[in-house]
């Protein structure tokens, strides 16, 4: 099999188990987007995950885990930290009534996504800057693999609109995570709503953090990251 079909296989394999089922024009887009992924990062380093199988579990279908989650259609989207593009784009695919803003601090990683997406027939729009700076705000914002939880909630839910969401997708220390920051999500002006543990296919433990913005976040947040990450809330 080449790297498409076994990706493919993969992705099939673990869509029912999320209780998703997309038709095969969006399940060709995740694959088109998936290899459009492998081939950049023989150029540049976008992931470490390079088996395709692999690819399919841990880039796709952990990206589309939020979806039985999240009400997400016709939302503003933001996704901080997007990378190569997750958990955003897979969303997006999945639910091409959302309005999805693409924000990442490396430049050419947004570079690649700015001059790629359209080629695959993905709307969205894409931001080259650091969270801390970048002010408009959001029915919803994603973010995954980007800092711990305490630090994550101050980058991102200044961004959330009162009455949006803030969804962290982590790993199997979720819980741990969303203890240590319960303090920081409501001095930021949510509310933590829900801890979802999922398992990826291969057994792999994950978890959702939703965190609803019940109130304006404070003026000043988020600070420099320096200060943040000199002195955590
Ligand atoms: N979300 C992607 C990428 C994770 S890697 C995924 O799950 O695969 C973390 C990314 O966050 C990097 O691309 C890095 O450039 C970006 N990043 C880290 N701190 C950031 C900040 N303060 N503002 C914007 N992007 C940031």
């Amino acid at each position: 099999m080449d790297e498409r079909e076994l990706m493919e296989r993969s992705l099939r394999e673990g869509l029912p188990a999320l209780g998703l089922a997309l038709d095969g024009e969006q399940i060709s887009r995740l694959l088109d987007f998936g290899q459009a992924v492998l081939a950049q990062n023989r150029v540049m380093n976008l992931t470490a995950v390079t088996d395709p199988a692999d690819f399919a579990r841990l880039h796709l279908l952990d990206s589309l885990a939020l979806l039985p989650a999240a009400e997400l259609d016709g939302c503003s989207l933001l996704d901080v930290g997007t990378g190569a593009g997750f958990p955003g784009v897979p969303l997006k695919i999945a639910c091409p009534s959302l309005r999805l803003t693409l924000l990442d601090s490396t430049a050419k990683k947004i570079r690649w996504l700015a001059q790629t997406l359209p080629g695959l027939g993905i709307e969205a729009e894409t931001v080259a800057a650091r969270a801390e700076e970048f002010a408009p705000q959001f029915d919803v914002v994603t973010s995954r693999a980007v800092a711990r939880l305490n630090l994550l909630c101050e980058l991102c839910q200044p961004r959330v609109r009162v009455g949006g969401w803030f969804y962290a997708l982590k790993g199997p220390e979720g819980e741990q995570e969303a203890s240590e920051a319960a303090e920081a999500i409501r001095l930021l002006g949510g509310t933590l709503r829900r801890i979802d543990p999922l398992r990826l296919p291969d057994g792999q433990r994950r978890t959702i953090i939703a965190v609803e913005q019940t109130r304006p976040a404070p003026a000043g947040y988020p600070r420099p990251w320096g200060q943040m990450k000199k002195r955590p809330l």
